[in-house]
């Protein structure tokens, strides 16, 4: 038996960074994953963003969030020697004078401008609609593409990767004091698969609230921007030249894949958006792992306290999980409660803690 102290099953962000500050406290993990093509992780265009919706929100701990996920990235890119962070602004074209009146009354006001303001000058004028302006909101790219592969090439070379489906049947509880996969054996499981989890017994309780998202890949010859451009669709610039273009929502849905229905939404946005030709290159789909409450999940389930969880990361995985996943390894070795927002306990009739 190979004796490991976690077994983490999923490799998306959110097994990355629970895996990476696990093991930066000293503990062993051995991390399964089965690679799956379109999880959320691998077709998300990582964008961090200071301000949510239409009201422009200041995202929830972003004062904490921005700066640490930063730092945790900055530190992997330098380990791993890959590009991962990049600090971007985003054109946030304005798509009515309503919206441009809610951004002046709220994100300029609340972030004082270090986050978001309005330019002097509009540009891009030969290529977007732009009849209400546009403001800027100043976030970053995380570099999903690069960080997923170069990291797991790392663990394979601590031999603490296995490339497979995870078969939840071979999990054996042994005494309440260790759990065994095949021929490995480990202190505990946290669960880091994604959308995946909504299938898991042990999480039947949890308000699961997933849902899809469809991208497309387009060209726009002439358009060259580092920035990320918003209005009711977004365009992040890709390391090729082309443009991720998305995401839309469905919280039902017949299957994980593509839809013609979706990609003709999507296109109508780009065409509401942009002044000139584009081509589609490819379309993707895939489901974010979300809770009922907009806010991640992570602890140990109150009956099976072998059994951990660490998911609902929503559409906002690359600037929550490095903070979540560091401050759930604090709890993890005995050195913080959880935050009572994001316990798992708020979906089992147990105190907050
Ligand atoms: C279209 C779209 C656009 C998005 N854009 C952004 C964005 O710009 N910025 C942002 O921050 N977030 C974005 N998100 C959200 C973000 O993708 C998620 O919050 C995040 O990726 C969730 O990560 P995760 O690790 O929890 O899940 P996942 O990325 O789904 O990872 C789960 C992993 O578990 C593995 N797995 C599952 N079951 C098993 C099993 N039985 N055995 C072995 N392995 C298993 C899968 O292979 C996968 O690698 C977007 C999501 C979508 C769908």
């Amino acid at each position: 038996m190979k004796q490991v102290d976690y077994i983490i099953v999923g490799q998306g962000i959110a097994g990355t960074m629970l895996s990476w500050f696990l093991m930066k406290r000293g503990y062993r993990v051995m991390v399964i994953d089965d690679e799956k093509k379109n999880s959320a992780s691998r077709v998300a265009a990582g964008i961090i963003n200071p301000v949510s919706g239409r009201r422009f929100e200041p995202a929830w701990l972003y004062e904490e969030i921005f700066p640490f996920a930063k730092s945790t990235y900055d530190e992997l890119s330098a380990l791993l020697k890959i590009n991962i962070f990049t600090e971007r602004n985003l054109w946030t074209v304005f798509p009515s004078a309503q919206m441009r009146d809610a951004f002046k009354s709220k994100a300029d006001k609340e972030t004082n401008g270090k986050y978001a303001f309005i330019p002097q000058m509009l540009q891009y004028e030969d290529y977007l609609q732009q009849h209400f302006g546009a403001a800027v909101i100043k976030g970053a790219t995380v570099n999903l593409k690069n960080l997923l592969p170069a990291y797991r090439q790392m663990l394979i070379g601590k031999e603490a990767l296995l490339n497979e489906h995870f078969d939840l049947s071979q999990l054996q509880l042994v005494d309440n004091v260790q759990v065994t996969y095949h021929d490995i054996a480990a202190k505990k499981i946290i669960f880091c698969d994604g959308a995946a989890a909504a299938e898991n017994p042990y999480f039947k309780s949890i308000k699961f609230l997933p849902n899809k998202g469809e991208v497309l890949i387009i060209r726009i010859p002439g358009l060259e921007s580092s920035d990320i451009i918003k209005k009711s669709i977004t365009l992040v610039p890709q390391p090729d030249g082309r443009y991720w273009a998305g995401s839309s929502f469905a919280w039902d849905y017949a299957d994980e894949l593509p839809t013609a229905a979706q990609r003709q939404v999507l296109e109508e946005k780009i065409q509401q958006l942009l002044k000139v030709p584009y081509e589609v290159t490819e379309q993707q789909a895939a489901v974010r792992p979300s809770g009922h409450d907009r806010r991640p999940i992570a602890g140990f389930h109150p009956a099976y306290p072998l059994i951990g969880i660490f998911n609902g990361l929503g559409t906002k995985g690359t600037s929550l999980a490095p903070l979540m996943a560091e401050h759930f390894s604090r709890v993890i070795a005995g050195e913080a409660a959880l935050m009572p927002e994001i316990t798992i306990n708020r979906y089992f009739n147990t105190p907050r803690h």
